[in-house]
């Protein structure tokens, strides 16, 4: 069958998707412009990889509660809701934006850890060289670690007081799973870094009495911009929020990140 490939056309997707993008914050657009590297294109339905291979965007289903969406996210599933860049505004409530991530996109992206790839791919990037010095381990596909580096430059000019809730870090690559949806973290793709969690909040440490998520946070909105700009959300973002943690994914920054 021959398929049609679309590159960079935001307005055809929104036609051929049809009701399966329903009130979708990023497109497919988004998606293909944030990672040249891997993704060749979109035929309709299915995302083209650079290697030839298709992947579905949907899994035919709309009625998804933000739960089944954690656990089992499709590639549309990733995108629907607004990633608020550069926004003062606390989460909204049972919003994670960034939260939902198919597991076999990004396997594919960056590798199954349990296969062993993406420590094959992990390079060292020294994180404050002029301030804490030494490397951690992240990821080389998508440039991550040239990203990473760029922030690292950049975090290091921020005054001292700002700088103590980035070192120690808490950590970069771990082949684990997310505490509370048991689905794979970004941590695992060598995409993810957590700064001092002395100075950070998690939602299940600070529960109200209903098992309700109360916001809590002391990370200076100053080292989340500079996140933002190049590429990585952040998981203060989220009502199940993480405040120690930002990950790459530029689809939901839409054209705000600096290019490398
Ligand atoms: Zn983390």
């Amino acid at each position: 069958m021959t398929r049609t490939v679309w590159h960079g056309c935001a307005v055809a997707i929104p036609v051929l998707l049809g009701s399966m993008q329903t009130s979708l914050s990023a497109t497919i657009d988004d998606l293909l412009r944030a990672y040249p590297d891997a993704l060749a294109g979109f035929d309709g339905d299915r995302l083209v990889w650079r290697d030839g291979t298709t992947m579905p965007v949907s899994d035919g289903r709309l009625d998804k509660s933000m739960e089944e969406q954690l656990r089992h996210g499709s590639i549309l599933d990733q995108l629907r809701l607004t990633y608020p860049a550069h926004s003062p505004l606390l989460p909204a409530p049972m919003d994670d934006p960034g939260r939902v991530r198919n597991k076999a996109f990004f396997d594919k992206m960056y590798g199954d850890c349990k296969s062993g790839r993406p420590a094959l791919e992990l390079v060292p990037v020294v994180w404050l060289p002029k301030t804490w010095g030494h490397p951690v381990r992240i990821t080389s596909v998508n440039g991550v670690d040239r990203h990473l580096a760029a922030i690292s430059r950049e975090l290091d000019e921020l005054p001292p007081l700002d700088k103590k809730y980035l070192y120690p870090p808490g950590g970069t690559y771990a082949c684990r799973s997310v505490a509370d949806t048991g689905q794979t973290s970004m941590h695992a793709w060598g995409a993810a870094i957590d700064i001092n969690i002395s100075q950070s909040d998690y939602w299940l440490w600070h529960r109200s009495a209903d098992g309700l998520p109360h916001y809590v946070n002391r990370v200076p909105p100053e080292i989340v911009r500079v996140f933002e700009r190049h590429g990585f959300i952040w998981g203060g973002r989220w009502a199940h929020y993480d405040t120690m943690h930002f990950e790459y994914r530029p689809e939901l920054l839409g054209q705000q990140v600096d290019p490398e």
